[in-house]
């Protein structure tokens, strides 16, 4: 039997890293995990709760004082082989991906205590291997022994497209300048933070989605998990 391997999927925001993750982890008989949607799930803690300003201030005196109280949970479907998230026993899943969301996530990811306690969920929903786990840190960070890395990316105007026609067909009131403004936004916050910062890890393999279909990209990534199996 096939080794079952850690492979972690880091890159830019909305560059499909999720989409490519739940195929791949389909494929391979794996679970997919969305570290984004952790931090997504502590953010709109922040933005229910009061614990946040319209300019990302958070207070985070009283945030540290919670955030161990803070349940973060996962249901799994099966059938699709994903997590669905879940906050302090509410459904969250559609809620975490609005823009209101999008636009405070990357101040509530900085904060060191809210990293090391994702970090440590991640950690422990990883720990038998056979997952397929995205975010930003996890080849840096949360496995820095992974077996694969990928660091995808793709150019904004492409990223910030498919991020429009996603929220669009949800039925979110959008404009394309407000997503594409969004995007690059994170990218500079998640790129420049202190700890952790998004970067490439010096043994990701880079793929660079602009020009690839769905289908190409994951060709290419099965190939290299093939070779990491031998
Ligand atoms: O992947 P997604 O776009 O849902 O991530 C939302 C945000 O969560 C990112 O912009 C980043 O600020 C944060 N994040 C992170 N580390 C991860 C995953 C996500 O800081 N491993």
């Amino acid at each position: 039997m096939d080794k079952k391997l850690v492979i972690a999927i880091d890159g830019f925001s909305s560059c499909g890293k999720s989409t490519v993750a739940k195929e791949l982890a389909k494929q391979l008989g794996y679970t997919y995990i969305d570290s984004g949607a952790m931090y997504r799930a502590v953010t709109l803690y922040c933005i229910e709760n009061g614990l946040i300003d319209d300019d990302g201030t958070v207070n985070e005196p009283v945030l540290e004082a919670v955030v161990s109280t803070i349940k973060i949970g996962f249901t799994y479907d099966a059938d699709a082989r994903v997590y669905k998230t879940w906050l302090n026993g509410q459904l969250v899943e559609d809620k975490i991906r609005t823009i209101g969301v999008s636009n405070k996530v990357s101040y509530v990811s900085k904060i060191g205590f809210v990293r090391e306690q994702m970090v440590e969920l991640q950690r422990q929903m990883g720990a038998e291997g056979g997952i397929v786990m995205d975010g930003r840190d996890i080849g840096t960070v949360v496995f820095p022994n992974a077996d694969l890395k990928i660091f995808m990316t793709a150019s904004v105007k492409v990223r910030a497209q498919r991020r429009y026609d996603e929220l669009q067909a949800k039925g979110d009131n959008v404009t394309f300048d407000e997503v594409a403004a969004n995007i690059e936004q994170r990218d500079y916050l998640d790129q420049h933070r202190d700890i952790s910062p998004l970067r490439q890890a010096d043994d990701a393999v880079v793929v660079d989605n602009s020009n690839l279909t769905r289908e190409q990209q994951l060709t290419e990534i099965v190939r290299l998990v093939e070779q990491r199996q031998k």
